[in-house]
């Protein structure tokens, strides 16, 4: 069984996931960034290899306000990060969802 196939039989075994405070609380700036960048359009036709480039970009920015910022520059280039890395699973057909596989 591969590593993917086990996390999937755990996700199942689970039902519905309850989140923690914290998953939820990112989550929730995860979204904040995406319906603030609205205006430029969804991922459909993105390509996979520019997603990767703009996330480690993302990656960039995150350790700049790290080294450079206070918390919630952070929260929000962590946000960034991880909203490509939602973009590139969900490209990949990763997600449920309206667009997923499942
Ligand atoms: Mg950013």
């Amino acid at each position: 069984m591969t590593k993917a196939e086990r996390w999937q039989a755990f996700q199942e075994s689970q039902g519905e996931l309850k989140l923690r405070p914290k998953v939820h609380s990112f989550a929730q700036a995860m979204e904040a960034k995406l319906q603030f960048n609205d205006h430029r359009g969804g991922w459909d036709d993105a390509d996979i290899n520019v997603i990767i480039r703009l996330l480690l970009g993302e990656v960039t920015e995150l350790l700049q306000a790290i080294q450079q910022e206070g918390p919630e520059e952070v929260l929000y280039e962590a946000a960034d990060v991880a909203n490509y890395a939602l973009i590139a699973a969900d490209i990949m057909r990763g997600l449920t969802g309206e667009n997923g596989r499942h």
